[in-house]
């Protein structure tokens, strides 16, 4: 299974990605966590890319898919992934093709995440992440269970430094410049599914599931 998820930031890519990991037994490959590192542990494209990130302005494509090549070519990712923050640009999502053509495979399914702005803003000033799992918690409707502590390890959590408000209007003016024409890609290709982001993750993981099915028995 080759799933990838797209949507603005905030709309829940990262929790409904490791969920579809688990579900369909594959990897889950977020290209926010792979650069996070690359900077956390001050490589050459860490640093170059931590500029752009600061700024809530994308990584050059050059960078993000020289990363991301080496990722989705790993032993793991081989029988299928779920990616989440990857492909961001029409470059992206065209050398994502041709990777993938290499190894004569496609995407099975895009997931296009459907959430109002306000809701975005809203969200994403409420996240607090865990520095060492990534994994985030939404500081009023899924707080961890310890005060500002990750459940899963204990690491005190943090506020990303590109989810301040500030950043936060950027990224979205991002989004919708540079990664919404990858929806018009998608569905001329008939590959893409919409999904209503808003609401409890678990509601909102139902409802991709549902869609993924569906699109899979379309293609039956
Ligand atoms: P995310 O964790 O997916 O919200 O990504 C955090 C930041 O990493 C983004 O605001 C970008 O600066 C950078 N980034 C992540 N994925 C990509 C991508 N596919 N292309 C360019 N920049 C990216």
């Amino acid at each position: 299974m080759r799933i990838v998820l797209i949507g603005p930031p905030g709309a829940g890519k990262g929790t409904q990605a490791v969920a579809l990991a688990a579900h369909y037994g594959v990897p889950h490959v977020a290209s926010g966590d792979i650069l996070r590192f690359a900077v956390a542990w001050k490589t050459e494209i860490g640093l170059r890319a931590k500029e752009y990130m600061d700024a809530g302005e994308l990584v050059p494509d050059e960078i993000v898919l020289e990363l991301l090549k080496i990722r989705l070519e790993q032993s793991d990712a081989r029988e299928g992934f779920v990616v989440d923050g990857f492909p961001r640009t029409l470059p992206q999502a065209e050398e994502l093709d041709r990777i993938l053509g290499e190894i004569a495979h496609a995407i099975d399914v895009v997931v296009n995440f459907e959430v109002p702005d306000e809701l975005i803003v809203l969200r994403l000033s409420q996240r607090a992440s865990c520095p060492t799992c990534g994994r985030t918690y939404n500081l009023l409707a899924s707080p961890p269970r310890s005060d500002y502590q990750c459940d899963n390890d204990g690491t005190p959590l943090f506020q990303r430094d590109d989810d301040r408000p500030e950043v936060i209007a950027n990224r979205l003016a991002v989004f919708h410049r540079q990664t919404r024409p990858l929806i018009r890609y998608y569905e001329d290709r008939s590959m893409l599914v919409h999904i209503d982001g808003a609401g409890d993750p678990e509601e909102v993981f139902e409802r991709i599931v549902k869609e993924i099915e569906c699109k899979q028995g379309e293609g039956k």
